[in-house]
């Protein structure tokens, strides 16, 4: 039985994958946010939970990463948030689902939409939760053509209401001038594209490994634009000299594990896309959920 709360605020359409189990069954539970209100450049990431299920529906299933098919997972896909004009009312209902999700001790997975929805998704989670971020950009203005929050500050309001010493982020290569002071002050744990192409991408897998390692539970969230434009066109605010694929996934698949509690991925805008952006947005999701299971696994098996 599917939760009153969810039911009244998400309905069916396309399936993630083409497999589903039902709710209770699920240990993975998926749905899309369609939100792109406050894009800034090329908007359109409303369209992307539409586009990665189709994606993920056209692609193999089987991860050589975690030796495991994704066929034999438990995902529920439940649909789409019901999202409003307001940002607010989104979020709301957005951590409304998220609540019931978890409450049922299942792992949500959303699918945006905007980086905006992190902010409602993260109210969810236990205070301590680990928050591991994939971005070109630091997304920690103060304020953005006249809106606290919005998806160029979203990560900021997050630093003010759980502390800095919560965040990892990775893929840094875009901040203007007052983000850089905000990092520096509050020492906000980053992983920049200088830093990552200095070393060999297995070290780098080891590094931010350990500089989650304090973490007994982490959120996930994955912004498209983490990756080089040229491996992912399709996306809002495109940012040159970024992650290449196998750069990213050794990193993903390196923290995945099974303390990972939470996923999003976006910023997606397949209007832009030439193709390519939707079906590695769908392999990403399929490697982190292949990874999270695997360790899972172990764990069980141990
Ligand atoms: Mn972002
Ligand atoms: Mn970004």
């Amino acid at each position: 039985m599917v939760p009153d709360q969810i039911e009244l605020h998400v309905s069916r359409s396309q399936i993630f994958s083409g497999f589903t189990r039902s709710f209770d069954e699920a240990e993975f539970v998926l749905f899309g946010v369609p939100f792109d209100k406050t894009s800034t450049y090329r908007a359109g990431s409303k369209y992307a939970p539409a586009a990665i299920r189709e994606a993920s529906l056209n692609i193999e299933t089987y991860s050589f990463r975690s030796k495991l098919d994704l066929e034999d997972v438990r995902i529920c896909d439940i649909g789409d948030l019901h999202v409003v004009d307001s940002v607010d009312e989104t979020l709301r209902r957005l951590s409304v689902v998220e609540h019931e999700i978890l409450k049922a001790s299942k792992i949500p997975i959303a699918i945006g939409g905007e980086h905006t929805i992190t902010f409602g998704a993260i109210r969810s989670f236990p205070r301590d939760v680990g928050i591991v971020c994939f971005d070109a950009h630091a997304d920690m203005r103060d304020e953005y053509m006249g809106e606290k929050l919005m998806h160029a500050t979203f990560l900021r309001r997050i630093i003010e209401s759980v502390g800095s010493d919560r965040i990892v982020h990775i893929g840094l290569r875009a901040v203007c001038r007052e983000e850089l002071a905000f990092i520096e002050k509050n020492h906000v744990r980053h992983f920049s594209m200088q830093e990552l192409k200095g070393h060999g991408q297995e070290e780098d897998a080891r590094n931010i490994r350990r500089a989650v390692s304090e973490f007994e539970k982490l959120y996930v969230t994955i912004d498209m634009d983490a990756f080089d434009p040229g491996f992912a066109p399709g996306v809002g605010n495109p940012e040159p000299d970024g992650m290449w694929p196998d750069l990213f996934f050794t990193i993903l698949t390196g923290l995945c594990d099974e303390r990972v509690a939470g996923l999003d991925l976006v910023e997606l805008s397949p209007n832009c896309d030439n193709g390519v952006t939707a079906p590695l947005a769908a392999k990403v999701l399929f490697e982190a959920i292949c990874a999270v299971e695997s360790a899972k696994g172990k764990t069980a098996g141990k």
